[in-house]
């Protein structure tokens, strides 16, 4: 089938009501060579390099340090893409009240590294697919998807035409790698991609505004971009440089000097199970990780991730018996945390956590819980009795006004989130501002601990790890040579 056709008919299709598409054979072919044409013609189809610094503001959804108030985080990406010499560098900075949080992934050729700039050291990168860290911010380049409606015209489908901004648009979807089909929105007079949208499973409508064509190395480029999730605002555009086929610096697709080698990772990609006690575990796979305690009769439970249920069967497979999920403990309000929630719920559990996160529990379950499903920690609580009790105290940080602490007095064993951790298997951990606000809201508790399990790491902490991160810790000072980091 040609191209044509097959966009007619997907057209029908999509759009579902009559439209002008059907009238006539529309020419998609010729619209894409209209497009090509608009961003700089064989510039934009011989395109050898690309680089792109973008600093975006945005609220911190589902990460806030109170459920009521939406704050705001920076995140700054620089990526170079050497396509012709197949190279590619990323940087970017996210800064937020926990402090701020480098990455750097460089690739050349078949070898690929990631930068630990806080710790000073590299190792290998998951991926040299420049797509795998670079993807999202080829979606913020109209540029680029310009390219790739040319690269992938084959594929492409016509949708139809439709109004943006009041203006006559021409929809186009297309495929992208790793990453659902995107929805090409291009100004029927300039052909210019004007917007893109997409679907994400989980969060919904995915969409991209592009503003302020501009020209530049004889192609063109958006200066203005924003990203919205389910309709809203989500990474609004504050600076943008796009740069094409220029000569670029050989340095930059090297390992920078100084670096140390990093230490072992912990493979976390099958299930890890820690044996704390003989009723006590710290079960997980990759960044989410659950502690179960068998009080005697019950099952107490703390960390919510997607599949609690594949973490308590482990529980119940080590200690031989399965009693069931009484109580599961909610550490915070953050989105992340609350994955596993309409599991533990559907199991008959009841939900221990604080009354502000009982509000965000209940907008975001499927299940519609009642108040009984609820029992809400003011301060303290105990779970059980006698010596395989838990101990539940609630901290705030500046990480989030209320934190519920997990303490296991039987093994002294203490499971937190988010404040504290590494993927290596041994070595200090790098504290941030989270950490020592951590232990200065520990210091007044005279909590005996002496291990520390978390919610988003597999290994097991001694008390003393916890202590020399906080001793060395020292905020990220952005190095001079690196402006993007203090933008
Ligand atoms: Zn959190």
């Amino acid at each position: 089938m040609n191209t044509i056709i097959r966009g007619v008919l997907l057209a029908l299709l999509v759009v579902g009501e009559p439209s002008q598409a059907q009238d006539s054979e529309f020419d998609l072919d010729a619209l894409v060579d209209r497009v090509v044409a608009a961003y700089g013609g064989d510039a934009l189809a011989g395109m050898r390099n690309v680089e792109i610094i973008e600093a975006y503001i945005g609220p911190n959804l589902g990460q806030s340090w109170a459920p009521e108030l939406s704050d705001l985080s920076k995140n700054n990406f620089r990526f170079v893409h050497d396509i012709e010499n197949e190279r590619a560098y990323f940087e970017s900075y996210f800064k937020a009240r926990g402090g701020i949080f480098p990455n750097m992934i460089i690739v050349n050729g078949d070898e690929a590294w990631n930068v630990n700039l806080v710790i000073g050291r590299y190792g290998e990168a998951n991926s040299a697919d420049p797509y795998t860290f670079g993807g999202g911010t080829m979606r913020t380049t109209d540029t680029l998807l310009a390219r790739q409606l040319h690269s992938a015209r084959e594929e492409a489908e016509y949708l139809g035409p439709t109004s943006w901004m009041n203006r006559p648009h021409e929809l186009v979807k297309i495929p992208f790698p790793l990453s659902p089909d995107l929805t090409l929105y291009i100004d029927a007079e300039s052909h210019l991609v004007t917007r893109m949208t997409r679907e994400n499973p989980q969060l919904g409508a995915l969409d991209y505004v592009f503003g302020e064509h501009v020209a530049v190395d004889g192609l063109m480029a958006a200066t203005r971009v924003y990203f919205s999730v389910a309709g809203d605002p989500n990474l609004i555009g504050t600076g943008r440089t796009v740069r094409f086929n220029r000569d670029l610096d050989t340095a930059l697709f090297e390992l920078p000097d100084g670096l140390a080698p990093e230490a072992e990772r912990i493979d976390t990609s099958e299930m890890i199970v820690n044996r704390l006690a003989s009723n006590v575990y710290h079960i997980g796979q990759n960044g989410g990780y659950s502690i179960f305690v068998d009080t005697g009769n019950e099952v107490v439970g703390c960390g919510g991730y997607p599949d609690l249920r594949g973490r308590l069967a482990k529980f119940q497979d080590a200690i031989g018996s399965h009693k069931r999920l009484a109580y599961q403990v909610v550490t915070h309000h953050h989105n992340d945390h609350l994955g596993g929630i309409d599991e533990a719920l559907s199991m008959g559990a009841t939900l221990v956590t604080v009354e502000d996160t009982v509000d965000v529990i209940r907008d975001t379950s499927q299940l519609e819980p009642e108040s009984g499903r609820f029992l809400t920690v003011n301060d303290r609580m105990t779970l059980g009795d006698g010596s395989s009790r838990v101990e539940l105290y609630d901290v705030a940080t500046v990480h989030s006004r209320s934190n519920l602490l997990f303490y296991v007095p039987s093994t002294r064993t203490l499971f937190m989130a988010d404040h504290f951790g590494s993927p290596y298997a041994e070595g200090v951990p790098a504290a941030n501002r989270n950490t020592v606000s951590m232990a200065e809201a520990l210091e007044p508790l005279d909590i005996n601990y002496s291990r520390i399990v978390t919610a988003h790491n597999a290994r097991v902490y001694t008390a003393r790890d916890f202590e020399r991160s906080v001793e060395s810790f020292r905020d990220f000072d952005c190095p001079d040579d690196r402006p993007l980091c203090s933008r």
